[in-house]
Formats: C-alpha cells, structure tokens, sequence
C-alpha cells in the first residue's frame, strides 16, 4: 500500500477524521510554509479537536430537537417590549443553567414565547449544554408510552440527562390527573438536576384548573417556582400584526 493510503486507513481505523479527509492539504501546507515538525503535529491535533467539537455540536443540535431554528438576532424587542434586550443578554450568559434555574414565559399566543425559548436553547446547545425541545402534548406522550415504545422511552431518557429542558405551551390541551401526575413526577425527577423553559398560555393560577388537582399543582409550581424567573409576554400578536396577505 501506497504511504499516503497507508495513513487514510490508520486515520480512519483512529477515527481520525481531519487527518483522513485532510492529509493532502497537511503535508502541502506543511511543505509550503516549511513547518517545524511540532508545528505540523499541532495543527493535525487542533484540526481533529475541532472536527470533534464540530461533531459534537451537530449531533446536540438534532438531539435537542428544535421544531424550527429561532435566532434571537431575529427577535424584535420594539415589538415585544414585556422583555428587554439586555435581560435576554443576560439569559444568554447561561450561567443561570449552571445554577439550575428555571425560566417561565407566560402569556396570549403569538408573542414571541417559543422564538424566545428556542433561541436561548440553541445558544446553550452552542455553548456545550445538553438541550431537549418537547411541547407539552409530545411530553404527555412520551410519558404515558415509554414502558410499551423504545422511542418513547429514548425520549424521555434524553430529557432527564439534559441540562436545559424546554417545555412548550403548557395549557393549550387539557392535561388528566394521571397526566398531571407523570409531569409531577418528570419535573420531581429534573428538580436540581437541569434547568426549564415553560411556556405556557395560562397563568399560574389557571394551571390548578388545568391539571384538575389544586394539591399537585402547588407541589409541581413550588419545584419550578424555587428558583425561577418568570417573564409575563403580553401585547399584540406577531403572527397577526405580520400576517402575509394574498391581496
Ligand atoms: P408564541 O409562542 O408566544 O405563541 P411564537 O414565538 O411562536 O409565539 O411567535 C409566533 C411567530 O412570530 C414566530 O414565527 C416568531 O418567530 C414570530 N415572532 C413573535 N414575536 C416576535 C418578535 N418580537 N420579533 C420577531 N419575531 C417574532
Ligand atoms: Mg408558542
């Protein structure tokens, strides 16, 4: 075997991907800059790293589960001005996930409550954090079927190892008593472990009417409220105020 296809092998035996794809390129540019031999193994080693990093990224993105890609570049703060830019700043930090805290965001529909939640997730999912995106009715599913369905139970075992759970539009269906009392026990199960995003159309007081049993909510609120910032959108509709017209 040729030198050059000797080392594609070995890389690839290494999973050393950058140095398979790239090993032309390495020695060209290593002959043509005339790079010392530490030099050369270096840039191999950085390349590999961050082929890794890349990789890893990558696949916390598709895990994390985003239903659409929201930037917060993208987030008019003129039109939404129950949240300020320099708050979403400081969200962005994400300092507040190492400290498990939660985020509530409350409000009508169309506000700006998912856009927001998603372009925080996808800064922490950037940013290394384990991130899982489920709305509410997907959780309800997950929960209720991952004793008889591997995907379920797949499911339910990347939300409780993520660090930043996102759970959106709690209260648009109605929710069972044994419904309620799986999110009680995901949510007992989360509690200083990861950090929440709720969204949620309903105020606090609404979610005991919601889950049918007073007892349980305040058992459920007391977990997300313990160390939580809760943020109340109000104001116009996004979506209608920039509906699209055929005419
Ligand atoms: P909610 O979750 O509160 O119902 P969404 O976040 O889904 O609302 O917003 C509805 C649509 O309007 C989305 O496409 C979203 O990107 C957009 N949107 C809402 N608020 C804003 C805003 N302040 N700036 C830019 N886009 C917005
Ligand atoms: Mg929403």
């Amino acid at each position: 075997m040729e030198k050059l296809e000797m080392i594609r092998e070995y890389s690839k035996l290494l999973k050393l991907n950058y140095l398979k794809t790239n090993v032309d390129k390495i020695l060209e540019t290593a002959a043509v800059k005339d790079m010392s031999y530490q030099d050369m193994l270096l840039s191999i080693l950085k390349g590999e790293i961050s082929l890794k990093d890349k990789r890893a990224q990558e696949k916390r993105l598709k895990d994390a589960g985003f239903p659409v890609i929201k930037k917060i570049e993208n987030f008019d703060f003129n039109f939404q001005k129950s949240i300020t830019k320099k708050q979403v700043n400081r969200l962005l930090e994400m300092d507040w996930i190492d400290r498990m805290h939660n985020l509530i965001f409350l409000g009508p529909p169309g506000v700006g409550k998912t856009h927001l939640a998603i372009s925080i997730g996808y800064k922490a999912v950037e940013d290394g954090y384990k991130v899982s995106f489920v709305s509410m009715d997907k959780l309800m599913h997950f929960l209720k079927t991952k004793e008889i369905s591997r995907i379920s139970k797949g499911k339910v075992n990347k939300i409780l190892s993520s660090n930043l759970v996102i759970i959106d539009e709690l209260g648009y269906l109605p929710i069972t008593r044994e419904e309620a009392n799986l999110f009680f026990q995901l949510i007992t199960a989360l509690h200083e472990q990861a950090s929440l995003i709720i969204t949620s159309n309903k105020g606090f007081e609404e979610w005991a009417e919601l889950m049918g049993d007073a007892a349980l909510t305040t058992a459920i609120l007391d977990r997300i409220a313990y160390r939580c910032e809760l943020f109340n959108t109000s104001g116009k509709s996004f979506r209608l105020e920039h509906r699209e017209s055929i005419f």
